[in-house]
């Protein structure tokens, strides 16, 4: 299961970022984020360590977080994989595919046809 992500089209990740807002995601998280240089860019606590100040960055523009504390990274895929296994401690990346399902209905990269598993 957890090379699927290898296989997965280009094209479903590029719907991740076109279609999804980062506040769209904090919020569905619950997560308390600010927003700065025009709404642009969001800032909060980085949850994967330990801090006072917000370092912990979101470019809506460029579609990916970085945190200037520990070098945390990625896309909003990435976040989601990060954010499931650091509260479940569940290292499965099919996870991310059924929390974007479920929240934004991003409909799962693959179907199971003849107990086979196809990607879209
Ligand atoms: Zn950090």
């Amino acid at each position: 299961m957890s090379s699927r992500k290898y296989k997965t089209p280009h094209s479903y990740f590029t719907r991740l970022n076109e279609e999804i807002t980062w506040s769209q995601i904090l919020r569905k998280c619950g997560i308390k984020f600010k927003k700065k240089r025009m709404n642009t860019e969001l800032w909060m606590i980085c949850m994967f360590h330990t801090e006072k100040t917000p370092s912990m960055s979101f470019s809506e523009t460029r579609g990916l977080y970085h945190c200037f504390g520990c070098g945390e990274s990625g896309d909003k895929f990435n976040f989601i994989v990060r954010l499931l296994d650091t509260t479940t401690f569940y290292k499965d990346n099919v996870r991310a595919y059924r929390w974007f399902k479920k929240n934004f209905n991003i409909p799962l990269p693959w179907e199971k046809s003849n107990g086979k598993y196809i990607y879209r």
